[in-house]
């Protein structure tokens, strides 16, 4: 096997070696602990302080202390969701929305705040994997304490209108987050544009090291604690930073705003040549708005075969792809993103995900493209399930 493609970037993407040589002082001579009053707990102190200045200046935020460090996309969405909806119940209110295409993260936190009183509305995204703003208007009531709805999405990489979506949510008096987990470090994201109180970022989805991520706490906004213990990270979330984690992850963030409209423009030009050059396959669609898109994400259906088939087949000639997002593959059931935007079942299991990254180049589009349609034929060719819609087509 010669070729090796990892298109596979918004399940990880490989840590970037700036991040990594910003990291290693921090893993080895500089270990104090940042509480501490001596010497060497202050170098580590000021590695803290510098990366959540340097993040806070990246995104646009208005204070360096509206950065938190967390464990990651994860933790910061339970945290924010968990937090606003103990706020809104201090004051009676304990209804939810969000929309039907989130990731786990904020959906399964949602189904457990639904198990504890609370109420959840999820928003449809349509066929073309949008939120309707009009749609959160007219799901806004009296007793919602918190609107949340992702950046961009994680299997078909739909951009949601989120300024205009906070904006609606504040009109109200009702708090916005925002999972921003895909969108950090791969479109420009300006927190003070934005207008919103909440956003989850996550490192390791940047070219950063995995295990650390950061939420945005709108200054104003009192989330109550997440960990208890110490006075780390303002008293709200104890524990000893990851300061590796942290220094990896603000360089990694300013290198990836630095090559943002050199790697944008390729990437782009690589996902529409994929999009185009795969569509001329017969019984084959995209999977979500192809402009409001996220520069390095392919989602596509292939109708008469199993996406789980496809992907054993790209893996077999060195190309690592997805039919889903990380957590659902695995599991038999098609992905949710999908039959919310309305895809049937059967038509949903065909689908496949390529993201790219920087480290992706146009050779490996061209590669994709020479491997893949025969691919499709074979398995087609083995499928009863496309001899079905052959014939009943000839009908
Ligand atoms: C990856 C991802 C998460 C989870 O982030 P972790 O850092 O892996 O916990 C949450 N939301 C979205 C949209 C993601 O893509």
């Amino acid at each position: 096997m010669s070729k090796f493609v990892y298109a596979d970037n918004a399940a990880t993407t490989k840590l970037s070696a700036r991040a990594f040589e910003a990291m290693k002082p921090y893993l080895t001579e500089y270990y104090g602990n940042p509480s501490s009053l001596y010497h060497i707990g202050a170098q580590t102190r000021q590695a803290v302080d510098n990366a959540r200045a340097e993040i806070a200046a990246l995104l646009n935020a208005s204070k360096p202390n509206e950065i938190f460090f967390v464990s990651g996309g994860s933790e910061a969405d339970n945290w924010a969701i968990k937090g606003a909806a103990e706020i809104g119940a201090r004051k009676g209110k304990k209804h939810i929305i969000s929309s039907k295409f989130e990731h786990h993260a904020v959906l399964h936190t949602l189904e457990y705040l639904e198990k504890h009183g609370y109420e959840i509305t999820l928003l449809d995204v349509h066929e073309d994997g949008l939120v309707r703003p009009e749609e959160l208007e007219n799901a806004l009531r009296d007793d919602t304490a918190l609107v949340t709805i992702m950046y961009a999405n994680n299997e078909i990489g739909t951009i949601q209108p989120i300024k205009e979506l906070a904006a609606i949510a504040h009109q109200h008096k009702v708090l916005f987050h925002t999972d921003a987990v895909q969108a950090v470090g791969s479109i420009p994201v300006d927190i003070q544009d934005l207008g919103v109180d909440l956003l989850s970022f996550s490192s390791h989805k940047f070219h950063g090291p995995k295990g650390v991520g950061g939420l945005y706490i709108r200054k104003g906004i009192r989330l109550p604690n997440l960990i208890h213990g110490g006075a780390q990270e303002r008293g709200l979330r104890a524990g000893t930073e990851n300061i590796p984690g942290i220094v990896g992850t603000a360089e990694a963030l300013k290198e990836s705003v630095e090559n943002m409209p050199e790697r944008n423009a390729r990437l782009e030009k690589i996902r529409d040549k994929i999009m185009d050059q795969l569509l001329k396959i017969d019984r084959s669609r995209v999977n979500g708005d192809r402009t409001h898109r996220l520069p390095g994400n392919v989602n596509m259906c292939f109708h008469g075969l199993e996406g789980e088939s496809l992907l054993l087949m790209l893996d077999l000639k060195g190309v690592e792809a997805s039919s889903g997002s990380a957590c659902t593959s695995g599991s038999l059931d098609p992905s949710h993103v999908l039959l919310a935007i309305g895809l049937p079942h059967e038509v949903a299991h065909g689908s496949l995900r390529l993201s790219f990254s920087d480290e992706n180049t146009e050779e490996d589009a061209d590669y994709i493209l020479e491997i893949l349609p025969p691919i499709i034929d074979r398995l087609r060719s083995m499928s009863p399930l496309w001899e079905k819609i052959i014939s009943s087509d000839k009908k």
